[in-house]
């Protein structure tokens, strides 16, 4: 017991005295060479623990779903679908989208088409929540097929593998036709499910790829992408091959697929990114 305490002490003045030692550093230039002391940084150069190095914004975080009820997204997300309305969407030639809204979220309808965002993006963070059909129809691909498409061309497939085999590299979450997602973390069929995406865009310098796109994904908080690097496209041309990069605008739209499968969608925002 009194050992425990005198350890406590112990620790507690030493973690005192490191503080303070930290605080001294930032007042005064040291001359050990040995000792970094300053970084360099987007804002410039920066001595360690230097109280004048700029603060991140300010956000207000959002709120995580239930089953039940959509969450809602931080203060700086720009928002692509509440629950309400369609407003932000567009057919793929540029019309009224016209899948159904009805109790907070979005259902793909019959011969609607793909629907894409109004607003281009390149480089994001996106957050998406989907529920394939409850009532399961059909095997492989025909099961709960969707699909989001970054810059509306690189797809993360959207899929009922819950107990349905199909190809690996186009099961749900896999970077379609390219990389598998680490594991299956699918929710059975007609329960929310989310995904949370970090994009980085390809950069082109002419026709040639100079940096091509990276995904890091969460499946239902589920690490399933750790900042893959896309070979190549992940349009489908032929029962195994897909497209290679092709160049391209800066920013383009999110897209929704409509794969002839009622998959609901809610909870649609994203932040904008540095490449
Ligand atoms: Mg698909």
């Amino acid at each position: 017991m009194f050992r425990t305490v005198l350890l406590n002490i112990v620790f507690c003045s030493f973690a005192v005295f490191a503080g303070c030692a930290t605080q001294e550093v930032t007042a005064k230039d040291n001359n050990d060479p040995n000792i970094i002391q300053y970084v360099e940084t987007d804002t410039g150069r920066w001595m360690v623990h230097d109280m004048d190095r700029p603060a991140p914004p300010v956000v207000t975080p959002g709120t995580e779903s239930t089953q039940n009820r959509a969450g809602k997204a931080p203060s700086d997300a720009i928002v692509l679908f509440d629950g309400t309305d369609l407003s932000k969407w567009t057919t793929g030639r540029g019309g009224p989208a016209k899948w159904t809204v009805q109790d907070g979220y979005m259902q793909i309808a019959r011969e609607s088409g793909n629907i894409k965002t109004k607003q281009a993006f390149g480089s994001c963070q996106l957050h998406i929540e989907f529920a394939t059909p409850s009532r399961v129809r059909d095997t492989s691909q025909g099961r709960g097929n969707s699909g989001v498409f970054l810059m509306a061309m690189y797809e993360i497939q959207v899929l009922d593998s819950y107990n349905n085999k199909t190809y690996p590299d186009g099961q749900c979450a896999a970077l379609y036709g390219q990389e598998v997602p680490l594991v299956n973390a699918c929710r059975e069929p007609g329960q929310w499910q989310s995904y949370d995406i970090i994009f980085h865009r390809p950069i082109f310098k002419g026709k040639k790829v100079v940096k091509k796109a990276t995904f890091t994904v969460f499946h239902n908080g589920v690490l399933v992408h750790d900042n893959v690097t896309l070979k190549g496209g992940t349009d489908w041309i032929g029962p195994h091959a897909v497209t290679d990069y092709k160049p391209h605008a800066d920013k383009l739209p999110i897209m929704l697929q409509n794969h002839g499968n009622p998959v609901r969608y809610r909870n649609v925002w994203i932040r904008e990114l540095k490449d």
